[in-house]
């Protein structure tokens, strides 16, 4: 008895009635049989006197894993009968609530693991239950939205759902909570989102940080009247490298495949990129150029082939100077001279820049980024791909949030709204 008490123990098997009379080893599993037995109890119909009856046919319930086993508890419960009314009653136990087939402890486990990036299918796997067990899991936690409250700086962005259908996601810049995530991205879903919270509350929000996605733009201003939108630095600089690559490319294009100018300007468009006043002096043998050079060289030598991409680079790095030192008069200032000598690639992203130079120069002149949730957006990839077959987008919004919001919290939180 002693020795069946330390195992019943062990397995953190709580209910003092339940007695467990054997182990089987079935190769795959281990297999505990075991009894719920106690005092028969009132009658619950007639407040009658039970008497003991028979053994209900063993319910089988999946268990944690034993010494690295899959086990199943085999048990069997008591059945009472009233010696008044004849009704019969089946013995309860805390293990297993009342019309469940998954002890507690289970759920609590399903729960903790839907925290860690795992998928559905693995965490059904091995914890021995069934997919759907653990996505009716997933459903039990709730996330109700605060209407009350908006944060002062909110940044917003957008990742794709399946192929072709993006989604929006708003996140509190200064706490990283999560604040809504939708299905969809049109104006009219933003709209009716956002709605729901009163304009009061609304005119709280002071910053919306985005990067470079302009039909954003007026639904925040109607949604927001307070807010001001600060652009992405790192997307407003990668617009204007883009269109330096995509120059270099045309220009590339003009000389012949085999010249020694077409294959530098291919290999080397790192260094065309590049902050100037980070190129390295360091000398090395470059094959291509058959001697040595250093990318400082190497660059001098590449604009030496075109007037257009030496204009065209030394113009970008002047922009690239500019926007690093945060200078906005003197970026804007260079934008407007050089508009009407400007190829076309640089021209369109020119007149990007003049449409929005407002969100720009708040990009410079406040420390707020985009940063923060570009960090958020990588981890729902992760999900994304790890949770293969996310048909239903409220369970695959339902597991974002338990990643990301639940996360920060204690383990304990989690157990306790099992
Ligand atoms: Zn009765």
């Amino acid at each position: 008895m002693e020795q069946l008490h330390f195992i019943t123990n062990l397995l953190n098997l709580k209910d003092l009635n339940i007695t467990l009379i054997d182990c089987l080893d079935q190769g795959t599993h281990k297999e505990l049989l075991a009894k719920l037995d106690y005092q028969p109890p009132q009658c619950p119909a007639c407040a009658g006197k039970m008497a003991k009856y028979d053994f209900q046919k063993a319910s089988k319930i999946p268990y944690l894993e034993v010494a690295g086993f899959k086990t199943l508890i085999k048990l069997k419960k008591r059945r009472f009968k009233c010696k008044d009314c004849g009704k019969m009653r089946v013995a309860e136990t805390d293990l297993v609530k009342k019309n469940h087939q998954i002890p507690v402890i289970l759920n609590q486990k399903i729960a903790q693991k839907l925290i860690e990036k795992l998928s559905m299918t693995a965490i059904a796997e091995q914890l021995s239950v069934s997919t759907s067990t653990v996505i009716r899991k997933l459903k039990e936690f709730q996330f109700k939205t605060d209407l009350n409250f908006l944060p002062a700086l909110m940044s917003w962005d957008e990742f794709s759902f399946k192929k072709g259908k993006m989604s929006f996601v708003a996140q509190d810049f200064e706490s990283g909570n999560l604040l809504a995530i939708l299905d969809g991205r049109t104006q009219a879903t933003i709209r009716n989102h956002f709605l729901c919270y009163h304009r009061k509350i609304r005119e709280r929000v002071q910053i919306i940080t985005m990067d470079m996605f302009s039909p954003y733009y007026d639904i925040a201003k109607k949604l927001f009247p307070n807010a001001r939108i600060v652009l992405d630095r790192f997307h407003i600089v990668q617009h204007l490298s883009r269109a330096m690559n995509r120059l270099r490319i045309q220009i590339m294009n003009q000389f012949e495949r085999k010249s020694l100018e077409y294959r530098t300007v291919k290999r080397y468009w790192q260094l065309i990129l590049q902050d100037s006043r980070k190129l390295s002096d360091k000398r090395f043998y470059r094959p291509t150029f058959r001697m040595h050079l250093t990318n400082r060289e190497i660059v001098q030598k590449l604009l030496s082939y075109s007037e257009e991409l030496k204009h065209h680079y030394e113009l970008y790095q002047l922009l690239l100077f500019h926007f690093q030192e945060k200078q906005p008069d003197e970026f804007f200032g260079l934008i407007q001279e050089a508009l009407p000598s400007a190829l076309p690639l640089f021209q369109t992203v020119f007149r990007t820049f003049i449409k929005d130079r407002d969100k720009i120069v708040n990009a410079l002149e406040l420390p707020y980024s985009n940063a923060k949730l570009e960090a958020t957006n990588n981890l729902i990839k992760v999900i994304k791909r790890n949770a293969f077959g996310f048909r239903n987008f409220d369970n695959f919004r339902t597991r974002i949030f338990i990643a990301l919001n639940i996360k920060k919290e204690k383990t304990n939180l989690v157990l306790s709204r099992c």
